[in-house]
């Protein structure tokens, strides 16, 4: 049989076609931005089929750029292997389809980013997935609910926006003692402070959009965890149409590359900008686990190297006082987000909850005029003066 690349014809190739020279030697991974991967013949195309030979297929199944970017995510988590996503969305909704189903049992640890709730809600209502979400956000409020199995326990380690941190050792063994998957959100701390996987869950989940991207200029999500889970969560990914295009890719990788040195800033700068609020006569309360004040303050200092680059606080003045703060400060931007170079600021309710009012909002758990406060790369005290100088303008 004739096992030659391809039949040579002279003057066949058409003038429009790309000629490959991938070379090996780039330092920067190139950004394979391919729908799609050719073979040199059928051969070659039926052994890769059959899995003798490795390579891709069709971007939808995966890709040389995303390749890259999941090695160097399970690098920064420990984990075995991880999926990328187009959205951190696309990351939380992809794991509930792929571990519940109807009859299944989902509980959510209190405090959550308010669209896993609402994804999770919708599971409930639309697909008869049996949901309990705690008031509380500690792993003792476990102990009030329903006896009887669980399918998924998840929890977001620090919680958005109060910046909890319940104890891993209570929250694995309660899963454990129950047959359930134990899944951390640790968006808000990044592999650089807080590795889940380490501490006995079962995947780690990002908003990659966040501080792994970085740069407040991708939408992106990852689930790390060990490579069967994965391997099943990447064959659906193909299903669903939910994967990461190449060229994001390229820029969450970048992005990841300087996550150490920008997460440790951003922590400190955090760290400074929480204990000078807390002096502020202004200021009824600063929600920041690096204080001695934060309920968790103990648990944080055990689980994380250091304690972020979020904070949030509320004011004596309340949403009225809230919203003046905001638009007096003027280094941190008003956008939805956080976890990029720039810093940004917001009155929480009215940012992530307009739709249902200041006291819908508290009924979620926001307490009224909290404000989020992310930290970017600017200066501490160039960050810390504009403060002050916003607390005199309320
Ligand atoms: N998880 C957390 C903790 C978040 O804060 C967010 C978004 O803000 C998400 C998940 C969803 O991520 P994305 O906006 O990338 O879909």
């Amino acid at each position: 049989m004739n096992d030659s690349p391809k039949v040579q014809r002279k003057n066949s190739v058409p003038e429009n076609r790309t000629e490959h020279n991938h070379s090996d030697s780039s330092l920067a991974p190139p950004i394979f931005q391919t729908a799609t991967f050719t073979f040199e013949s059928t051969k070659k195309l039926a052994s890769y089929h059959v899995g003798e030979s490795t390579g891709f297929f069709y971007t939808r199944y995966g890709n040389p750029t995303l390749a890259a970017a999941e090695a160097r995510l399970s690098r920064l988590e420990g984990a075995e292997a991880s999926t990328l996503y187009a959205s951190g969305m696309a990351a939380i909704s992809s794991v509930f389809f792929s571990l519940l189903g109807t009859g299944a049992r989902l509980v959510l640890l209190g405090e959550t980013y308010r669209h896993t709730q609402d994804f999770a809600s919708g599971l409930h209502s639309r697909y008869g997935v049996n949901l309990n979400i705690t008031s509380e956000n500690t792993p003792e409020a476990l102990e009030s609910l329903e006896e009887g199995p669980v399918r998924v326990l998840f929890v977001e380690i620090p919680s958005n926006p109060t910046l909890r941190v319940p104890n891993m050792a209570q929250l694995t063994k309660w899963a454990q003692d129950r047959g359930a998957k134990l899944i951390v959100d640790s968006t808000i701390a990044s592999p650089i402070l807080f590795r889940p996987l380490e501490h006995g869950a079962d995947l780690v989940i990002h908003s990659a959009t966040k501080f792994l991207g970085g740069h407040n200029d991708l939408l992106a999500g990852g689930v790390s965890g060990s490579k069967p889970i994965i391997d099943a969560l990447t064959e659906q990914r193909a299903l669903l149409g939910t994967i990461l295009s190449p060229h994001t890719a390229y820029l969450l990788d970048r992005g990841m590359k300087t996550l150490g040195v920008r997460v440790e800033r951003q922590s400190a700068t955090a760290l400074r900008l929480a204990e000078f609020l807390c002096g502020c006569k202004q200021v009824k309360k600063v929600h920041y686990p690096g204080l001695k004040s934060h309920p968790d303050h103990q648990t944080a200092r055990t689980q994380m190297k250091a304690f972020g680059g979020l904070l949030s606080f509320e004011l004596e003045g309340g949403p009225e006082a809230a919203d003046r703060l905001v638009d007096s400060l003027q280094v941190p931007l008003l956008a939805a987000g956080f976890g990029g170079t720039e810093s940004q600021v917001e009155h929480h309710a009215l940012m992530a909850y307009a739709d249902l009012g200041l006291e819908g909002a508290r009924a979620r758990g926001v307490p009224p005029g909290l404000v989020r406060y992310s930290v970017g790369l600017e200066d501490s005290e160039i960050l810390r003066d504009d403060l002050a100088d916003g607390l005199k303008c309320i």
